[in-house]
C-alpha cells in the first residue's frame, strides 16, 4: 500500500502496475528494465508533459485522423501502463490492436489477448491464430507482423519500442507515430512523429486531440502535418531537458 503523501506517490503508483503486470504475465523480466529506464527520462524532463510535447500530440492526432488505415502496436509495456486508453483510441477511430512482443511467448500473448478482449476491442491482431508476414531486415520472434495489419497499415503507432525495430518499420516507408521519453533512442530519432512524454500522460492527451479534431476540416489537419518537425520536435525536448539543470 503506497502512502498518498508519498512524493512520488504517481510514479510508484505505476511501478506497482508494472510489478502486477509482471506477476500475471503480461510483462517480461526485461520491461521491468525498460520502464526503469522510462522513469529516469521522465524525471529528466520534469515528469509533466511540455508544451513542446502537447504540440507533437496534436500532430499525432492529426496523423491519425488523416490516414486510411493506422494499427496500433501494443508489446508488455504499454499494456501494463495504458490498455484502457489503448482500448478508446482503438474504439473511436475503429483501428485494430496488434500485439507485437520482444520476447514472445504464447502464455503471454494469450494474457495480453484477454486484456484487450476484456475492455471490448474488436479486431486484435498479432496472436498466434493469425497470418503472418515477415519484417524486412528483422530478426527474432518480433519480425512477425500481422498481415491485415501493421503489413498493410499506412500508419503504425508503436510506444515504448526498441529501436532495432523502429527502424525497419520505418524503412518500410509508412508513418510510425511513438512515445518515448528518451529523445536521444534510435526509435526517437527514426519515427516521423516523436512524443516525448510518460505514455500515461500521453494517451489521455492524444485521445483528447482525436476528439477535439475528428470533426475538423481535412486540410486543415493536413496543413499542421506540414508545419511540423520531428527533428525540431527533439532539438526542443532535449533543450527542455538541458533547461532543468541551468
Ligand atoms: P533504442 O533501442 O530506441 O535506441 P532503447 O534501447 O533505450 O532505445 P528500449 O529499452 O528498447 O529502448 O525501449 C524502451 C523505451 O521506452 C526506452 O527508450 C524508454 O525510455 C521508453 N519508455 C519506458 N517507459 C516509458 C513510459 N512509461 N513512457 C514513455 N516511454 C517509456
Ligand atoms: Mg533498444
Amino acid at each position: 500500500m503506497i502512502n498518498k503523501d508519498h512524493p512520488r506517490y504517481q510514479s510508484l503508483l505505476y511501478r506497482e502496475k508494472i510489478v502486477e503486470a509482471h506477476k500475471n504475465g503480461i510483462l517480461a523480466d526485461s520491461g521491468m528494465i525498460a520502464h526503469g529506464r522510462g522513469e529516469t527520462f521522465d524525471y529528466l524532463i520534469g515528469e509533466k508533459t511540455t508544451d513542446n510535447s502537447k504540440n507533437t500530440i496534436e500532430v499525432a492526432a492529426c496523423y491519425f485522423l488523416t490516414r486510411k488505415r493506422p494499427v496500433l502496436s501494443v508489446n508488455g509495456n504499454t499494456t501494463a501502463l495504458v490498455s484502457e486508453d489503448i482500448a478508446e483510441l482503438s474504439k473511436k477511430l475503429d483501428i485494430p490492436v496488434e500485439i507485437n512482443l520482444y520476447y514472445r511467448t504464447p502464455e503471454r500473448i494469450k494474457n495480453i489477448e484477454a486484456v484487450y478482449e476484456k475492455l471490448g476491442v474488436k479486431e486484435i491482431l498479432g496472436t498466434d491464430d493469425d497470418d503472418f508476414i515477415d519484417t524486412p531486415d528483422l530478426n527474432g520472434p518480433r519480425s512477425p507482423v500481422s498481415i491485415e495489419g501493421i503489413n498493410k497499415a499506412d500508419l503504425i503507432f508503436i510506444p515504448l519500442e526498441d529501436g532495432d525495430r523502429a527502424e525497419k518499420l520505418a524503412a518500410l516507408k509508412k508513418d510510425i507515430v511513438n512515445v518515448d521519453l528518451n529523445p536521444l533512442s534510435r526509435t526517437a530519432i527514426t519515427s516521423t512523429v516523436t512524443i516525448v512524454d510518460n505514455i500515461v500522460r500521453a494517451m489521455p492527451l492524444l485521445i483528447e486531440y482525436v476528439n477535439k479534431y475528428s470533426e475538423c476540416d481535412k486540410d486543415i489537419l493536413l496543413e499542421k502535418i506540414k508545419n511540423y518537425d520531428n527533428r525540431k520536435n527533439l532539438d526542443n525536448a532535449i533543450h527542455d531537458i538541458i533547461k532543468r539543470f541551468e
